[in-house]
């Protein structure tokens, strides 16, 4: 198609004109209702299990902390505000695979994804109980999900991962065009992959409050706005052998989980080589009018996303707007974390006008919110685990990406590490016993990923070919992902 500099100009206005007014804040977390922020630790407090993190993991730990061992004396203490990371960012996809999806687990764990799928199911499953239990009003909808090809390359690898996901138990169905347009109508589709098990839809501001409110009721102190400046160990024989600095008191613990994400490496300096923050960017519509909703004819609505390697998720919410999220994943070389990083009109404005391409009859909508946050990457997209301080510290990080449903079977593993193993096939797993490939040093790192970003967005201009290089890597069982 040959466009005209004027509708490419009126085209970029319209564009500028649907971001103009979004506030660069998570929608998740921008609302009326925000639980007020809890005081911070003043002085020093002692606990049996100190929680480093309010994200998931970490909520998830401490309340699990109480109703594995009710006699555990619990503490939580978070930097900022509980989910105010990622955990209140992202796009609420909760998915029962813990090992970012069915291909990463075949390729990294093989014979054990059957019952890695198995524990992932039974994860998934539990979290929808106890947020019913609870009764944590997070919208929590297991309606599946769904990938839509829109480029031919894209549809080569569906009918075998549809095989690959059914011998682990899926229910899958491989879809053409036409179909595909039936589950949510754009003309960008060539086919699509429909899960309808293995994932849910929540509102994750809100599973993170709820969350909270359980730790508490449950008895955690939690002390907001306190970042834990220092980890040491401060007495092999006492009880309470860890000690963590906070600016204006201390915890001395007995166990410490640490579920900092991508920070805790400044903590515990092993964590480094492994982790890296990726900047992942969202979107959120207004409202769409019932006219607009019918447009789309969204089946279920179901969670989705486009499957180049520069992929798009997007999903509707409960009050008719759209999420639209993904694509640019940014390294920023050096890979410090700062508050500028949250906002990137080049990616906003590139998300926006594929948005438009994708769902041309929302034409005249506009965005409310724009936002972005860190995903804590590792070379093998999923979540690993170690020990620290002869054993009393455990941590988790590296999710990348999918980590909304993995957090609360993360927080089992720490707390297997730091107690007893509660599950027995759980404690075996070589997902929980071995660590990614470390990602090089600075500078070297900044360029291996760069360069690495740079060859999956032109394996995406040239049909999907990977060369040379994500070759190598794809032989060294290393990537980049967000
Ligand atoms: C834009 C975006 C979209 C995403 N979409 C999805 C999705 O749809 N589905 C999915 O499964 N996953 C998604 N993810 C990933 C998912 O959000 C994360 O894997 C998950 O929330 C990780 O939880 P966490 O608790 O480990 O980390 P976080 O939520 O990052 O929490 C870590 C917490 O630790 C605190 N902390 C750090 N250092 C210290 C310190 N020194 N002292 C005290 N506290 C500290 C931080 O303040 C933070 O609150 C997305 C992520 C992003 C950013």
């Amino acid at each position: 198609m040959i466009t005209s500099s004027t509708d490419t100009q009126s085209n970029g206005l319209a564009i500028a004109r649907s971001l103009a007014g979004a506030v660069p804040r998570s929608f998740w977390l921008d609302q009326p209702d925000a639980p007020d922020p809890l005081p911070a630790l003043a002085g020093g407090v002692t606990a049996d299990l100190a929680v480093i993190g309010g994200g998931f993991s970490g909520l998830w730990t401490a309340l699990l902390a109480r109703e594995r061992y009710p006699e555990l004396d619990v503490v939580l203490v978070e930097a900022k505000t509980v989910g105010w990371a990622a955990s209140g960012r992202n796009g609420g996809f909760c998915s029962a695979s813990l090992t970012h999806g069915i291909g990463n687990g075949l390729e990294r764990f093989g014979d054990e994804m059957p019952l890695l799928e198995k524990l992932g199911e039974q994860n998934l499953r539990e979290i929808g109980e106890t947020i019913a239990r609870l009764g944590i009003d997070c919208d929590f909808r297991p309606v599946g999900e769904i990938g839509f090809a829109t480029a031919d390359w894209q549809l080569d690898g569906l009918d075998e991962a549809a095989v690959a996901s059914r011998q682990l138990g899926r229910e899958v169905t491989v879809l053409d065009a036409e179909g595909a347009r039936a589950e949510l109508n754009s003309p960008r589709w060539r086919g699509a992959l429909k899960h309808t098990t293995g994932n849910a839809l929540i509102e994750p501001g809100r599973l993170a409050w709820g969350l909270r409110r359980a730790c508490l009721d449950a008895g955690v102190r939690i002390y907001e706005h306190t970042p834990v400046t220092a980890l040491s160990r401060s007495d092999g024989t006492s009880k309470l052998g860890v000690t963590l600095k906070t600016p204006y008191g201390s915890v001395r613990a007995g166990r410490v989980a640490l579920a900092a994400g991508v920070p805790g490496g400044s903590l515990l300096r092993r964590i480094s080589a492994y982790v890296i923050p990726v900047w992942d960017y969202v979107l959120m519509t207004e409202p769409l009018s019932a006219a607009q909703i019918e447009s789309l004819g969204w089946r279920d609505g179901r969670g989705a996303s486009d499957l180049g390697n520069q992929f798009h998720y997007f999903r509707p919410t409960r009050d008719n707007r759209v999420l639209w999220g993904g694509y640019d994943a940014v390294y920023y070389n050096g890979g410090r974390i700062r508050a500028e990083h949250e906002t990137r009109p080049a990616t906003f404005t590139a998300l926006a006008r594929h948005f438009f391409d994708t769902f041309p009859q929302l034409e005249g909508v506009s965005f409310t919110h724009a936002w972005g946050g860190v995903i804590d990457t590792c070379s093998r997209f999923c979540a690993f685990f170690g020990t620290a301080h002869a054993g009393q510290v455990a941590y988790a990080a590296g999710y990348t990406g999918l980590g909304v449903g993995a957090t609360r079977f993360a927080a089992q593993v720490l707390l297997d590490k730091l107690y007893q193993p509660g599950d027995p096939e759980r404690e075996r797993l070589s997902l929980v016993n071995s660590k990614p490939l470390p990602f090089p040093p600075e500078p070297l790192r900044s360029g291996v990923i760069q360069a690495t970003r740079a060859s999956i967005a032109r394996a995406d201009r040239n049909g999907g070919r990977r060369d040379a290089w994500l070759r190598l890597l794809d032989r060294l069982g290393l990537g980049f992902d967000s």
